[in-house]
């Protein structure tokens, strides 16, 4: 390999998945000239932002911060929708089932239905409680025993992953950011008032780097961030639908049910899926880390071991027969929150790692407030509580 280039790119944005396309646009929106890095060619179905189907809601479980980004991150994807032509947000409703008494062994979620409530109520976010008797009136294919309740949100929905990566990517092309697909960033080193980013092909010197390596950005970073930004896999299920629950599933809104008290006692999913025709299911598991170089195949059994375990009777008219399964990988901290911050070492490297499971919603504006902070302009939204010296390892 030659010598460093000096480039006049003021930020490179290594990684373009959720969060590194929504920060290559917003990034060139302002103006400031940036060049992006992504080792495949996003949308792909390796990382953590593939699967037909994300969540997103406006009052958020997992804490007060996250209801201004929702509220803002809905606004860009319609922006970009109007822009494009294209529906990235379905709102078909979201709902979240459960035992309001019971309080589940976890770090995060506990009681997801009550701590959902308090937010909405906070933020004064359309919502409603729903009774067990009105949730089996109003949407057929739960199977609801009567100690449940439900919190239902209906301008929530889910947004189509792949889509708004794409749609993001090509918006940010056209107003003038240059990336680059199919290269890998081997190593990011500070030099001087700038950082060096080596690929397979060349080194280059920027102003400032932003990695937003989901699974992989541990890897990049090395320790501490290895042991701060954890690989999980999680796995996803496409059921067919029984003719007589079709409708029901058609009109459905996507739901979140926590079941019990234990950590994995909980399931989410979509309703009917144009695309398929299936509805689509998905679970969490944090007994074993991963490597994001792993395979990522899956024992297709493995939707009949999560019908037994969680849907059976939960969830009517599906079946497991034909059913089809993909695994995904969530980044996840100790708080189960997100980390954006610049490198303790480094204030020209930021890590902007939005997942912990969900950050898919929040992506565009998370991508914004960056894009700010990197140009040195106060974020429309507080990230102040994603810094690293908040969790132990920094
Ligand atoms: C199964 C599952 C379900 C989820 N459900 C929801 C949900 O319902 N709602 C919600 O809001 N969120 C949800 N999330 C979380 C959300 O999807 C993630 O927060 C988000 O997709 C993370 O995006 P990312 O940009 O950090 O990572 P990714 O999208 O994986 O992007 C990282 C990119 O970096 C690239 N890269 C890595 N290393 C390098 C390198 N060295 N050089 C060049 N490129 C590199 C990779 O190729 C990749 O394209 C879910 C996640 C999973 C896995």
């Amino acid at each position: 390999m030659g010598d460093t280039v000096v480039s006049s790119f003021d930020v490179a944005v290594v990684g373009l998945g959720a969060a590194g396309s929504s920060l290559v646009r917003s990034l060139a929106l302002d103006g400031i000239s940036t060049i992006g890095f992504d080792q495949f060619h996003p949308p792909h179905e390796i990382g953590s932002s593939h699967g037909e189907t994300r969540l997103t809601r406006v009052a958020n479980g997992e804490g007060d911060v996250y209801a201004p980004m929702a509220l803002r991150s809905i606004e860009i994807w319609r922006e970009l929708e109007q822009e494009t032509g294209e529906e990235l947000f379905v709102e078909c409703g979201a709902i979240i089932i459960s035992n309001p008494d019971q309080v589940a062994e976890r770090i995060v979620r506990k009681n997801f239905l009550r701590e959902t409530q308090s937010v909405a109520e906070r933020f004064g976010i359309p919502h409603e409680i729903l009774d067990a008797e009105e949730i089996r009136y109003r949407f057929p294919h739960f199977g609801i025993s009567d100690s449940d309740r439900a919190y239902y949100e209906p301008g929530a929905g889910y947004l189509k992953p792949e889509l708004c990566i794409s749609t993001q990517l090509a918006a940010a092309q056209r107003i003038g950011a240059s990336l680059r697909f199919g290269t890998k960033v081997q190593s990011i080193e500070g030099r001087g008032g700038g950082v060096v980013i080596t690929t397979n092909d060349e080194s280059l010197e920027v102003g400032r780097v932003a990695v937003c390596a989901g699974p992989w950005a541990g890897e990049l970073l090395g320790p501490p961030f290895l042991a701060a930004l954890k690989p999980y896999r999680q796995t996803l299920h496409w059921f067919p639908i029984d003719g007589e629950y079709k409708e029901a599933w058609q009109a459905g809104p996507a739901f979140t049910w926590p079941h019990g008290t234990g950590s994995g006692d909980f399931f989410y999913g979509f309703p009917y899926l144009p695309s398929t025709g299936f509805a689509k299911v998905g679970t969490e598991g944090f007994a074993a880390t991963t490597h994001p170089d792993l395979s990522l195949s899956i024992d297709q059994n493995a939707a009949w071991q999560v019908f037994e375990r969680h849907l059976r009777g939960r969830l009517l008219g599906l079946h497991p027969t034909g059913a089809v399964s993909k695994s995904c990988q969530y980044t996840v901290t100790s708080d189960f929150q997100f980390v954006i911050d610049h490198h303790p070492d480094n204030e020209n490297i930021w890590i902007i790692s939005a997942c912990s499971g969900h950050g898919f919603k929040h992506s565009p504006a998370v991508g914004e407030a960056v894009a700010a902070l990197l140009n040195r302009v106060e974020p429309s939204v507080d990230l102040s509580g994603f810094a690293l010296d908040r969790l132990d390892l920094f």
